[in-house]
Order: structure tokens, then sequence, then C-alpha cells
């Protein structure tokens, strides 16, 4: 009998493991990968999420994998529009990383062992175990082609966006938004050293291209396109990549004709937008299976480690007796969703290959003053909370710097 048993054991499940065990609790995670294991993920790490890192004391364990440190970003908007700065440090941490996943999701497993949390990797998950009442009291699995059982106070579903867990138990989607993108990525080797600590991200008409630095000297390129697009897309995958990224930007593709693709294209489009309730008799859900959006704003790897934690808290007093299961898993959801809402509203309207006039002027007003160019990554990274940024008082300040010959909407999907 464990106290709690985590269905999956990467972004969410193996630092939520590693902070209940330091708590002293009887911690099983299950998951049907083997790691160091890759997934489909661009890994943009925003500065918030590091300096959790840092605060599990893992952060230097990441940096000393040779991870190049991001310092830079900017953003294009067409036109020749751009956006250059860095977000201010969170709690010190002036930089982000883009590990890969390989990487990182192993480390996190180590560290969940390290904790004294049992991780058996290659188990697959089939059911909830139920008792009389109804209650979640553990989970059937498969592993190495026999089935197990095993039994737990609390079942919690890490097991990402299609969560099992959140099937099983029927928790319920809200504020959805229909899929916005499909998305196709690769990796580079040979593109300027210029780009080695810099982000850069295009969002020019109906193409989204991003640049990342990693590990070995690569950068990872991606080029995302509306959700509608991926019948298309997917007849020819590298023609559509080298498409948009030549109609976006076209100096970055004259880089890649010059650079080494190495490893296959990887993508999907299955990148819906929601929230489901995160808890229910015996069960709860974190990181990508109780919270769900568009990739575009790098910000699902940080908001699983900042639920692990709330989630870490709640079930610590649930099962401790500090507090009623209800009011803290209750006082987790609100958490979650106060710390995630306004910049969910953003993700959504900045993938949606469709920013509404007042954005656009935004957009201009933040091009022109590095201030509130770094402001506005800050929103981004969590280093300027959205509600500050997002505030009347802001906004308006921010257009009343607007210059006199912006007042006309720029046209045109030019690139850099
Ligand atoms: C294309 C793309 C690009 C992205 N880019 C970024 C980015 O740049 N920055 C960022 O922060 N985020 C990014 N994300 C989001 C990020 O990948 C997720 O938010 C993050 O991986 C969530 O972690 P998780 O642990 O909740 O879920 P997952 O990473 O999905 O892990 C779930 C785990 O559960 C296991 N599992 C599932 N079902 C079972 C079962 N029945 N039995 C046993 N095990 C099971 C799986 O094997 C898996 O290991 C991107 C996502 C996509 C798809």
């Amino acid at each position: 009998m464990y106290d709690v048993i985590v269905v999956g054991a990467r972004c969410a499940g193996s630092p939520l493991a590693m902070l209940l065990a330091r708590k002293g609790h009887r911690v099983l995670v299950l998951d049907r990968a083997a790691f160091p294991r890759d997934t489909v993920s661009t890994h943009y790490v925003q500065p918030s999420g590091l300096a959790r890192l840092r605060r599990w004391g893992l952060l230097d364990r990441l940096a000393a994998t040779g991870c190049p440190p991001i310092t830079e970003a900017v953003w294009w908007f067409g036109d020749d529009l751009s956006v250059r700065g860095f977000a201010p440090p969170y709690e010190g941490v002036a930089m982000a990383l883009a590990p890969r996943r390989t990487v990182l999701d192993a480390l996190l497993v180590a560290a969940a062992r390290e904790a004294g949390a049992e991780v058996r990797e290659r188990c697959t998950v089939r059911s909830l175990l139920r008792d009389d009442t109804g209650r979640v009291v553990g989970v059937r699995y498969d592993s190495r082609g026999r089935e197990h059982t095993a039994r737990a106070a609390v079942v919690v579903g890490a097991d990402g966006r299609n969560s099992l867990v959140a099937r099983e138990t029927g928790a319920e989607t809200y504020h959805e938004r229909p899929p916005l993108t499909v998305v196709y990525y690769a990796y580079w080797r040979g593109l300027p050293s210029a780009r080695r600590h810099l982000n850069e991200v295009y969002l020019v008409g109906d193409k989204q291209i991003g640049v990342i630095p990693t590990h070995d000297d690569l950068c990872l390129v991606q080029a995302a396109r509306p959700h509608a697009f991926y019948p298309t897309y997917r007849t020819d995958i590298e023609g559509h990549y080298h498409k948009a990224i030549a109609e976006a930007a076209p100096g970055l593709a004259r880089e890649l004709a010059g650079a080494q693709r190495v490893d296959r294209f990887r993508g999907t489009a299955d990148l819906p937008n929601f929230y489901r309730t995160p808890y229910g008799p015996g069960w709860a859900l974190v990181g990508d299976a109780g919270y769900h959006k568009d990739p575009l704003t790098g910000q699902g790897i940080s908001d699983a480690w900042r639920d692990a934690e709330l989630l870490a808290g709640a079930i610590d007093r649930a099962v401790t007796g500090a507090e009623e299961w209800q009011g803290a898993l209750a006082g987790y959801e609100r958490a979650r969703n106060a710390a995630s809402e306004l910049m969910y509203e953003f993700t959504c309207e900045a993938a949606g290959f469709d920013l509404d006039p007042m954005t656009r002027q935004l957009v201009r007003v933040v091009a022109e003053h590095r201030e509130d160019a770094d402001r506005f990554f800050g929103m981004i990274a969590g280093s300027v909370p959205a509600e500050e940024f997002f505030a009347p008082d802001n906004l308006l300040a921010m257009l009343g710097r607007l210059p006199a010959d912006a007042l006309a909407e720029p046209t045109g999907t030019k690139g850099s």
C-alpha cells in the first residue's frame, strides 16, 4: 500500500513524486516508457521553471549537461516589425534553457528515485481500481506481459493530455478552445554561432517559426501552421516546412540551406486547449493531464513544475490530515487557474494567427521601447505577472507611447 501512485514520470510526474517523497510519503511512479526516451515536444524552459529547478537543487545538474543558456529573444511580426529583449530575472534566474527531453526527463526521473520514490519503467496502466463507494484506490497495470495491481490513498494522473486517469474518472473539461496549430520541427547543425544564446520566433501571416538552441551545438527549428492545414502538411512535411520558413523567415531559410539537418522531422496536430477539474475522490491530475494549451509560448514544462509543487503541498496536507481533501484540492485548482488563466488567453490569441488590432498596436510600442520589450518577454517568462502586464493602466500607458506614424495597420508578410 502506497500513499500516492503517480501515473507518468516526465515533467509533471517525477517532480511531484520527488517532492512527496522528500516530505516522507511512500510513492510509486509508473510509466510505460523507459528513460532516457524522447517525446514529441520542443523544450524551451522559462526562467520561472528554472527557478523551481534551482529551488529543488537540480538546476546546476541540468546546466552541467552543456545546454546553452538563452539570454536574448527576438519575435518577428512581419513588415520588419520585431521585438528584441529578454525577460527580467525570475528569483535571480536570468536565462532560459532548452534541454533535450532525453536529458531533462531522465534527470527528473533520477531525482525522484534519489528522493526515495519507487519508479517502475515499462509499466502501462490499464485501469483504475475503486472501492464500493467509487473512490479510486489503486491501479491495474501491465509489465513484461503480466498484469499487476497496486493500491494507494491517492492516484495521480501525470499521464499527459490524453490522460487515462482523466478519462476513467470522467474529469470535467472547461475553458475549452479548438486546436489552433499543427507543428513540425527538426534539429539542425551548422547554424551561425550568433544563434547559440538566442530564441527567435516569427509570427508572420499564417506561419509560426521558432528557433531554439539546445545541446550538442544543435538548434531546434519548428514551423507551425493553422490546424486546418494538417492534412496538407502531412502529405509533404519537408516541403511544407521549408516553404513556410522561406516565406516567413527568408534569412533563416538561407541559413538552413548551408546547415545540416540531423535526425527526422517530428510533430503533431494533437494540440487541444483545455482545463480539467483536477481532482475527485482518491484521484488528482497534474501537468498536461489537467491543463493543456498550444505550445507556442513554451509554458507546458514550467507549468507542470509549478503545478507539481502546488499539488504536492495539497496532497501532503490532505494525507497528513492537516486539511480536508476537498478543501486542499480545491485550493490547488484555484491556485493553478489563477496562475495560468491570463497566459492561457494570451497563448490562444498569439497561436491563433490573428492578433487583434489592439495587440498589434501594443506590439508596435513594445518593438520601439526596450524596457517594454523586456517586460513583454517577462510576462511570457513569468517574471512580470500577466495581471500586471495586462492591467488597463499599463496597457494605456504603453499605447500612449505609440509613435504618431504608427496608427496605420501593418500589412504584408516579410520576415527578416
Ligand atoms: C509540439 C510540442 C511542443 C512543445 N514545446 C514546449 C516548449 O517549448 N516548452 C514547454 O515548456 N512545453 C512545451 N510543450 C509542452 C510540454 O511538452 C508538456 O507540457 C509537458 O511535456 C507536460 O509534461 P507531463 O509530464 O504533464 O506530460 P507528458 O510529457 O506527456 O508525460 C506523460 C507521461 O505519462 C506516460 N503515460 C501516459 N499514459 C500512461 C499509462 N497509461 N501508463 C503508464 N504511463 C503512461 C507517458 O509515457 C509519458 O511519459 C510542447 C508540447 C508539444 C506537443
